[in-house]
Parts: structure tokens; sequence; C-alpha cells
């Protein structure tokens, strides 16, 4: 998939050179491709083709709103994580008969919110969340679907940080308390248990946890059978990583076929919450270097993007590849390349071989997740603006946020 690539010694998002949009909207400045974003969304839905499934797209990983509105329009559902996420994509366009609630803390506005928008799906991570459910849906007069998210205690082989499907995390609830969970579940009056959910964490670049995962899904599902509860929906999460440097996560077709080959017969629904997948490598971070810096043992390149606009590699120590967008044709020196906030964890990459002048442009790359959707105001820097490419045209879907707002709210004491 060319995206993002050289033409003419300049790096283009699809027909749109990166140093006129640059020019055009300032930098730092997230770039989105529409056409990436398409196919990612089509390649993700064509595995499970023909056979009754559901794609929640994570909100959490880019919330969007061109970006929410452009999925909705190709078919997709959504999985929320609160109350601000719900309103992001009902005022998207989103349809609420697709989207899943998930999250450990949701407060009883979110929970009454979710059940006056008739959302598809509550992912309930505890049983004192279950209880207060079925409070919040009585007074209100309504019945709510319900899922329990499952641990299934299986390795997902990534970042501590974003594994979540182990036994000692805050995430869902023990797999072998899930039956008697599911049984007091049932006999609530105002809840009505639809699904099994289960999501094991983000990144992940292998197939097997998926796998495994499923497996004791599926295990669960049947004892649930038998125990007289039907289930008619299962919910496999998100978590499929992508490349950012030499990672090979899974293909999409071959997790699908994967997955679909343990279902077998069963016309079970699926549900999917890909976030990182569908986005990750749709979207880059444009900025300019503002200052080159000699100290005695390395070379800074400070840029105008900051850990606040891209947090990964200062909370993860993430990978992002860092590209010229005009390439000089001179000879290559080490950089760390950092951003201006007070803070010695303040780094977009570290050891990068590039020919750099004060001025030039840089991609960071793979920042379509993760990237906007955790920014800050640190420092009081205003959030970069996002575009949308889409062939030879250019949208601004996010004007840069002003200086003056990010302090409208505040104010001083009064004068004694
Ligand atoms: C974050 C999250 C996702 C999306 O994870 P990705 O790694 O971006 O696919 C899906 N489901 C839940 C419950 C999550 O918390």
């Amino acid at each position: 998939m060319n995206t993002f690539t050289l033409k003419n010694n300049t790096l283009h998002a699809e027909n749109v050179a990166l140093n006129n949009i640059a020019s055009e909207f300032g930098t730092p400045c997230y770039v989105y491709s529409k056409s990436a974003l398409t196919q990612a969304f089509g390649r993700f839905s064509a595995g499970f083709k023909g056979s009754n499934h559901l794609v929640c797209f994570a909100v959490k990983s880019n919330p969007s709103l061109a970006i929410l509105n452009l999925f909705a329009k190709l078919g997709a559902g959504f999985d929320i994580v609160s109350g601000g996420e719900l309103a992001r994509v009902l005022a998207a366009g989103g349809d609420p008969k697709k989207i899943v609630f998930s999250g450990v803390g949701k407060t009883e506005a979110e929970m009454q919110a979710a059940l006056n928008a008739g959302i598809f799906c509550f992912n309930v991570e505890s049983v004192s969340e279950l209880l207060r459910l079925n409070d919040v849906a009585n007074v209100m007069g309504k019945v709510a679907p319900v899922s329990l998210r499952v641990n299934p205690n299986v390795d997902a082989k990534t970042h501590p940080y974003i594994s979540t499907g182990l036994k000692n995390n805050k995430f869902g609830v023990a797999y072998e308390d899930a039956l008697d969970i599911y049984l007091q579940a049932a006999a609530m009056p105002n809840i009505a248990v639809h699904g099994v959910d289960c999501h094991i964490g983000s990144q992940i670049t292998e197939l097997s946890p998926f796998l495994d995962a499923f497996d004791r899904v599926l295990a669960l599902v049947d004892a649930l059978e038998q125990n007289g509860i039907h289930i008619q929906h299962i919910d496999a999460g998100g978590g499929i990583g992508i490349c950012y440097n030499d990672e090979t996560p899974p293909a999409f077709d071959a997790y699908a076929t994967a997955m679909l080959a343990k279902l077998g017969e069963s016309n079970i629904k699926l549900v999917f919450e890909p976030g990182r997948a569908l986005v990750g490598n749709a979207g880059i971070l444009l900025t300019k270097v503002e200052y080159l810096k000699q100290t005695e043992s390395k070379n800074f390149a400070i840029v105008d993007a900051a850990m606040n606009d891209l947090m990964r590699p200062a909370l993860y120590d993430a990978y992002h590849a860092i590209q010229a967008v005009q390439p000089r044709n001179a000879d290559a020196v080490n950089y760390e390349i950092v951003g201006p906030v007070c803070e010695s964890g303040d780094f977009l990459g570290h050891d990068r071989m590039l020919a750099l002048q004060e001025g030039d442009l840089l991609a960071i790359m793979s920042a379509g997740a993760y990237g906007m959707s955790m920014a800050s105001n640190y420092n009081t820097r205003p959030r970069a603006a996002e575009v949308m490419v889409d062939g030879d045209q250019t949208h601004l879907i996010r004007e840069r946020e002003k200086i003056a707002d990010l302090f409208a709210l505040e104010k001083i004491l009064p004068a004694v």
C-alpha cells in the first residue's frame, strides 16, 4: 500500500506533497490518508465476509470525528470506553446499535447515556459493575444487554503497559469466576446476557495468543450453554499489532481464517474491536527541525513536535520511524530527535541517521493510533492541527488549538 511515498524526492501523502501541507497548515500537524483508512477497514472486514460479524473500531485509538464518520459510512461499529466517546460517535453519525461499551469504571451517568442511546452491548468488567448496571437499568425501565469481559490468562507477549489478559490486572473477571458471575447476571431482572468478551492487550504481533484466548472463550460459551445460558455473540477484542519497525504482525486474512476455523459451523456473531490495526499506519506526524545542537557526545535535532503531541516514545519507549520529507544528498549523522518540552523523556527517536539542516521537515511515521488521542497541553502547547488527504485533496479536519483557548476556562482569585 503506497500511502506515504517519495515522489520527486519529496514525501507525499497520497498525491499531496507533505511540504505543501506544512506551508498551508503549519507544524506540528497530523496527516492521515483516507485511502489507507478505507483500505485497512476493507481488508479487515474482507476476511470475515459471509460470516456473521461486526467490526467495532476502538475509538480511543483515534477519536477524530472525520475518521469516525468515515468508518461509520463503511459500516463499522464502535468500541467506546467513556460517555465522551459515546457522544463523539453519535456526533460523527455512528449507529448506536453497533456500539460496544468497554472499560472498568463506567459511571451511572455513562450507563444512562448508553442505555438511552440503545447501544449493542455493555462489556462488563466486575460484579459491582453488573449490580450497578442492573440498578440503573431498573430505574430507567430498561434491560441492559451485557457481555462479561473475561480474562483468559494468556500472555499476549507485548509491552506490560498494554497487556491486559493476564490474571493480575485491573481488567475483566477471572476466567475461573466467569461461570458463577454469568449465573448471577442471568438472574438479574434488568440484565440480558448476550455475549462473552475478551481483549488481551495491544500491539500483539503473534497469532497464538489470540487463538489461545479464543479457545478458552469457546470453552466458556459451551459451559454456559450447558448451564442454560445461550450466548449470541463473542467479542474477540482488538489488539492486532502493526509494523512500526521490523515487527511482523499477523496478516488480517490469516487472523480471520484461523478464528473462523475455530468457530466451525457455529453461527454465533463475532465482534472485533481493532484500533491500531486500522489507523496506526494511516497517519504521520509532520514536524519541523527548529535547531540542530551538538554536545560532546550527541547531536540533537530539536523539532517542533514533542511528547505532548506524540506520547508513545516517552510512555512506552516506543519506536517510530522518522523520515525526512525532502531527503538531502549529504552524509547522514546520528541524531537524537527531541522536542522542546522540559523533560529528558521528551524524545521522538534515538540514534537516527539523517542528513539535516534547520528548517527541514520530518515525518514521524505510524502515528495514526494513540498519537493525537493521547496528546495533551503540557507546557501550554496547543494541540496540533489534523489533516486528511484524499487523492490530491487536502481537508483540515481539526484546527490547531489557539493558545488563548488553553486557559479560557481558568480564573484568577478575586482581589481581597
Ligand atoms: C484499547 C482497546 C482496544 C483496541 O486495541 P488496539 O490494540 O488498538 O486494537 C479494543 N478493546 C478494548 C477493550 C480496548 O481497551
